[in-house]
């Protein structure tokens, strides 16, 4: 049976809990123990899939197609686990299952409570396939005091109530803010956020502290003192380089000890840092530059696009290159020439997107790579985006364009080379939607396989000709436009298995031009890095040697 870790924030958000309950999985995995992360959130929507990207960050996708949480994303990236839909729980979905079960009797004419029908419902989550692992590692999302968490704490303190004694422990980040006129680190918001704690029933057994500055002897003891807990089990926990430090880092300030010993684990296996040490060693000495543009809508919040970010750095670890991208706004390309923007950077990307605000721009974007020769990763929309440029500009179908943009302004405008799908195959059945069905999950979700056409570019770049890689669109580009676009040069070279859906476009006659409906970099690791994002940086290198 697994052993829970329930990871939670005080003082202020932003503290890295995310990496920091990331950071600790990747730790125990080094000791050869077996984890699961998950996230719980107190916000009362039902996934993030509904929450723009700018409020919210990226929504990331699983496997097993649920729309959740970007600190998924950071679990993945540290321990390899591929996230599912029950790692992730909003006040939303909880909500929404008690609602659900009370209308169907389910709890026979009792009245409907938080406590107990709320926590139970929490627990039970929390619980799902507890036997599958050494660890459960659980984040409660937001701080400490927040009204929309306390059913989500108050479920933890029964959780380690009614399991045996030793089999969950409680860490609690907070901030040790600096005072520069009186040249200290200051102890009292941590204090006070776990005298909150505590007076939920809470009692944490690790303490992670933030701070910018080392923890002086005495102020560590003073936390220990005050919050009741050994001097040892004080973590700090400074700012990064990158976060892919935080694995040895927290190993060295001890938090991964501190766990075990609040388990009573002795001896504790010793670990086996190899891994992050190669991570570790390939991001700082990295040789060169590349500087890859990424021509997006959700520019002004870097989290939007977070999985891309984080995928360009593995790309650039895997050659040895710093990758540095820069944001620029589509719409821009809609009223300037992109030549001037575009014109010193070694590669482009166009990421993901909804709405047509900005495509125009993006469309553009396409253009100067294609006819550039300058290599360009489009995804999902970004490969739209590439299929109609192809298509208008090589194809002679000038009105070409996405149903999508038309269904926004209720009148047709395009030729929609990129359609609206109503009906798919997922393994063995079939989906159907229809355009107007609620927004949230109702999209083409999660892993599908698709078949890459042999001595194609991308076959050569995974290496296989099997692929699963995992999709949130509702658009598609059509088959119908297949014949005359690959006549112009733009190959369809990823189909799925039925041979309807193309999944990948490629231009033969180009150093490296690639769109894929689905989006990779949500299975992008430091360690293994995504072959598209490799090669794609690859490519970057050797245009950023020739100029
Ligand atoms: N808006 C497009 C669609 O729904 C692309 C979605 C995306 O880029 N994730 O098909």
């Amino acid at each position: 049976m697994a052993r829970f870790v329930f990871i939670t924030g005080g003082v202020v958000s932003s503290l890295g809990k995310g990496l920091a309950s990331a950071a600790l999985g990747a730790l125990l995995q080094a000791r050869g123990f077996s984890v699961r992360l998950r996230k719980l959130d107190p916000y009362l929507n039902v996934d993030p899939g509904t929450m723009s990207p700018f409020e919210h960050g990226e929504v990331f996708v699983t496997d097993d197609g649920a729309e959740t949480d970007l600190d998924l994303g950071h679990y993945e990236r540290f321990t390899g686990v591929a996230a599912r839909k029950t790692d992730s729980v909003s006040s939303g979905r909880i909500y929404s299952n008690v609602l659900e079960k009370e209308r169907r009797g389910d709890y026979l004419g009792k009245t409907i409570q938080v406590i107990p029908h709320v926590t139970n419902e929490i627990k039970d989550f929390i619980s799902i396939g507890e036997d599958e692992v050494d660890f459960m590692l659980c984040e409660i999302g937001g701080t400490v005091g927040d009204i929309e968490g306390l059913p989500f704490f108050e479920a933890i303190r029964q959780f380690s109530q009614d399991k045996p004694r030793g089999q969950c422990i409680f860490m609690h980040l907070t901030l040790l803010p600096w005072i520069a006129a009186s040249g200290e680190l200051k102890t009292k918001p941590t204090q006070h956020s776990v005298k909150e704690l505590r007076s939920i029933g809470i009692a944490p057994d690790v303490l992670v502290c933030r701070s910018d500055k080392p923890i002086p002897e005495k102020e560590r003891e003073k936390i220990a003192l005050f919050c009741n807990v050994r001097k040892e089990d004080v973590i700090a926990a400074p700012d990064l380089r990158s976060i892919y430090e935080a694995p040895l880092a927290y190993h060295r300030e001890g938090l991964d000890q501190a766990v075990l010993d609040a388990f009573d684990i002795s001896p504790a296996p010793r670990p086996n840092l190899q891994r992050w040490e190669d991570v570790q060693d390939r991001i700082f000495n990295a040789e060169g530059e590349v500087k890859v543009a990424i021509v997006g809508k959700y520019t002004q919040l870097e989290d939007a696009y977070k999985s891309i970010a984080e995928a360009l750095t593995h790309g650039g670890m895997a050659n040895r290159v710093r990758v540095k991208t820069e944001w620029i706004d589509a719409e821009i390309f809609e009223r300037d020439d992109p030549a001037p923007y575009l014109e010193g950077y070694h590669a482009i990307l166009v990421p993901g997107g909804f709405g047509e605000r900005g495509t125009e721009g993006k469309i553009r974007a396409a253009e100067f790579a294609r006819t550039r020769k300058i290599p360009y990763l489009g995804i999902c929309l970004g490969m739209q985006m590439a299929v109609i440029e192809a298509a208008r500009n090589l194809a002679h179908l000038p009105d070409a364009g996405s149903e999508e943009f038309d269904h926004e302004v209720g009148k047709k405008r395009f030729t929609p080379v990129v359609y609206h799908l109503k009906e798919w195959v997922q393994g063995n059945h079939t989906v159907a939607r229809k355009v107007d069905d609620d927004k949230g999950g109702t999209m083409r979700l999660g892993a599908y396989t698709a078949n890459l056409a042999p001595k194609s570019k991308v076959a050569d770049v995974y290496g296989e000709t099997v692929i699963e890689e995992r999709h949130r669109h509702r658009y598609e580009v059509d088959i119908k436009y297949r014949e005359k676009l690959e006549d112009k040069g733009l190959k369809f070279s990823g189909m799925s298995p039925d041979g309807r859906l193309p999944e990948i476009v490629e231009v033969p006659d180009h150093p490296w031009f690639i769109g894929v409906q689905f989006h990779p970099e949500l299975k992008s690791k430091p360690f293994a890095p995504h072959p598209l994002f490799a090669d794609f940086v690859r490519a970057a290198k050797e245009v950023s040697r020739l100029v």
